[in-house]
């Protein structure tokens, strides 16, 4: 506002009526003159996303979108209604570049990275079209968000930001696929935000198989990093686990996993009955509550995730980055 020879403090009206009323237009800013907002409209946009397409759950009613960024590219966003509240699950990049065998977003490759605002909007749009109002955060839709660090810790400090939205990060939950050096970077920031680990096998062997980025960051280094993380930040990791038949549901599995976490001490097993991809022959577990009990009965908190949205393709690693 400086620059453009204006009160500073129109800086934070505008920041209120951009994360507040979700103004999509200058002329909604109607405690700013006319005279200013012409040279905002002249200088600045804000941008939109449109939604393609919409498709509501019959079971659960869960929602998901297909949104048309300003460029063209599409990338999915899935509203989730659970008893504490409804949870949105957010895209961070158009496509990825991890290549993790068992997901559709994958699938059709890495086009490019989300800006904050891209991010942030899939919140506002959302929220705007559903007449519902998001309570938390996952940042496990298509891409990996530590891939794409810059606009991630970006969007975080523009959704807890005090003038704006103010969203405690506690009920924000990050998913990665273990980029290790990422994990140390979000580490020092101890931004208060639930680190969730896609772990899915316990050793290198069967890891790498399935997760070509284990091919980099091997299993050792990366619970380093998760114990690490929780030395300096103090939140127990959850470690998400896709439990795909005959590849890693076995009782031998179990108990390579339970002496890779136990010297973690606190950490939490999210396991995952595989969702079926239109790409992979990956079938779902049939022994989960066997797996679960191993992993309980040793002392390892584990639970089932629930299954949302599959009968729209909107369950975890079912997303895509276009209408096909
Ligand atoms: N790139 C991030 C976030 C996106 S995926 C990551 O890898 O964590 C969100 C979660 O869904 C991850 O745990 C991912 O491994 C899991 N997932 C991917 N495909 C899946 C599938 N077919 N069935 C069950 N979970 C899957």
């Amino acid at each position: 506002m400086l620059q453009i020879g204006k009160e500073k403090y129109r800086a934070k009206q505008i920041f209120r009526w951009l994360h507040l009323q979700k103004a999509t237009d200058f002329d909604q800013m109607t405690d700013i003159s006319a005279q200013t907002r012409d040279i905002l409209k002249e200088k600045f946009c804000i941008n939109s996303l449109k939604i393609q397409k919409r498709l509501v759950s019959a079971a659960d009613n869960t929602v998901k979108y297909l949104y048309v960024l300003p460029d063209g590219n599409k990338v999915e966003t899935v509203l989730m209604e659970y008893r504490h509240g409804n949870s949105i699950c957010l895209s961070t990049q158009v496509g990825c570049k991890m290549g993790c065998k068992f997901c559709a977003s994958t699938k059709a490759g890495f086009v490019r990275d989300l800006t904050p605002s891209e991010i942030l909007l899939q919140i506002y749009e959302t929220e705007r079209d559903s007449g519902r109002s998001v309570d938390s955060i996952v940042l496990m839709g298509i891409g990996e968000p530590l891939d794409n660090f810059g606009s991630v810790t970006k969007f975080l400090s523009l959704i807890s930001d005090k003038n704006g939205r103010n969203m405690s990060l506690r009920h924000v939950s990050l998913s990665t696929c273990g980029l290790v050096d990422k994990i140390n970077e979000l580490a020092e920031l101890d931004l208060g935000l639930t680190l969730s680990v896609s772990l899915h096998a316990p050793t290198d062997e069967k890891r790498s198989e399935i997760m070509p980025i284990n091919r980099k960051y091997g299993v050792a280094d990366l619970i380093k990093a998760c114990k690490d993380y929780f030395d300096r930040t103090g939140r127990r990791i959850s470690f998400e686990f896709a439990l795909i038949k005959g590849v890693n549901d076995d009782p031998q599995t179990a108990k390579e996993l339970i002496t890779l976490l136990k010297p973690l001490g606190v950490c939490h097993v999210n396991l995952i009955p595989v969702n079926e991809i239109r790409e992979g022959d990956y079938r779902k577990s049939s022994s989960v509550s066997a797996f679960q009990q191993l992993l309980t009965r040793s002392g390892i908190n584990a639970t089932v995730r629930r299954t949302l949205g599959a009968d729209i393709e909107a369950a975890c690693g079912q997303l895509r980055r276009d209408n096909i």
